[in-house]
């Protein structure tokens, strides 16, 4: 009995350890189409500060609306541009929907996941102007009342979560926001930084007044410049969002000498950032201690391994130096302040 004794202390002992390595952790999870997978729409992330602030990140398809139980608090709303499958022109038909390479969706309607999950979830949407006033306008004609700037205080422009009604927390390029929660110190900082990629909005997500005239040229609406995103979380942990972009020198310059990111995730793909240039991105210009590849808009494994032949293998095979780590649907990876993993990888 007695040795039963001591390893039911030694586990407690080890699980306060546990948690007490983890209290300080940024939470990652992966919301794609298919649980335990990395699947052709997933590029959706939930990222939750230690402090509690919950930012997500371009919802796409792979996310059902704003009543998906996955979502829970969003704080703010982050969008790197606004192409049907990041902004969200479809969404989720459910949990599971589909395979893997091509899940089930339907059409989130005028509305877009993006706003319609803004209006529900009374979040801060923290983009480029033109896609802000964008989305602030598909808020409005959900909830029937205009969208306001954020309330914000003080030289970092701070705002505290979670707010009444969803608002305006749009920058231009380079641009800084930071979010709190009530009564902390400390928050999430937000910088938006330069894509290289197009941004415009297909016609079947604009009033019909916006949308005739396009029609006879096959034109979309152009809504500002696409972005990619810094956040810096409160425990030091600084991340780089690409968003779609082809490789550019920001990577390098601005990116890697000045923001110094120590967990990027890298949008990968064959029209955009194809495995030799987004190895060479993460290798050489970017040079975070671990890298999370995103939007190979492919099944990437199955059974939450790597499937041999694929965009994302490829890319694996060729990181250096780094942890990669797969963006599974539902598996929360934990952070600390250098971008070690500490949980969930
Ligand atoms: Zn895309």
């Amino acid at each position: 009995m007695k040795s039963v004794g001591m390893l039911i202390v030694c586990l407690s002992v080890a699980c306060t350890f546990a948690t007490g390595a983890a209290a300080n952790t940024v939470k990652i999870t992966p919301l794609g189409s298919h649980d335990g997978e990395f699947c052709n729409n997933d590029r959706a992330m939930v990222f939750e500060d230690p402090t509690g602030v919950r930012l997500v990140y371009d919802v796409g398809a792979s996310v059902a609306g704003a009543t998906d139980p996955r979502l829970g608090d969003v704080h703010v709303m982050l969008l790197s541009h606004a192409h049907g499958d990041h902004i969200g022109q479809n969404k989720a038909a459910g949990p599971n929907a589909g395979t893997c390479a091509r899940p089930d969706t339907v059409t989130a309607g005028l509305a877009t996941n993006t706003g319609e999950i803004t209006a529900a979830k009374n979040s801060a949407i923290m983009l480029g102007n033109d896609m802000a006033a964008l989305i602030a306008k598909k808020v409005e004609v959900i909830r029937g009342s205009a969208i306001v700037n954020c309330a914000e205080s003080g030289l970092s422009r701070d705002t505290v979560v979670p707010l009444q009604a969803p608002c305006r927390a749009d920058v231009q390029l380079g641009g800084k926001r930071t979010f709190k929660m009530a009564g902390q110190s400390k928050g999430v900082q937000v910088t938006t930084v330069y894509a290289e990629h197009s941004n415009n909005i297909r016609r079947p997500m604009l009033a019909e007044s916006a949308r005739v005239p396009l029609v006879a040229d096959d034109l979309a609406a152009y809504v500002g410049h696409a972005n990619g995103y810094i956040l810096v979380f409160s425990n030091g942990l600084r991340v780089y969002l690409s968003g779609d972009t082809s490789i550019m020198g920001e990577m390098k310059t601005i990116i890697g000498d000045f923001y110094k990111p120590q967990l990027t995730v890298l949008n990968l793909g064959a029209t955009t950032m194809p495995s030799e240039e987004a190895a060479y991105a993460a290798n050489t210009l970017l040079r975070s201690a671990a890298v999370i590849p995103s939007h190979a808009n492919e099944a990437a494994t199955e059974g939450g391994k790597l499937k041999a032949g694929s965009r994302t293998e490829e890319f694996v095979k060729l990181v250096k130096g780094r942890k990669v780590h797969l963006p599974l649907s539902g598996r929360t990876m934990e952070f600390d302040g250098k971008g070690k993993c500490m949980a969930g990888c």
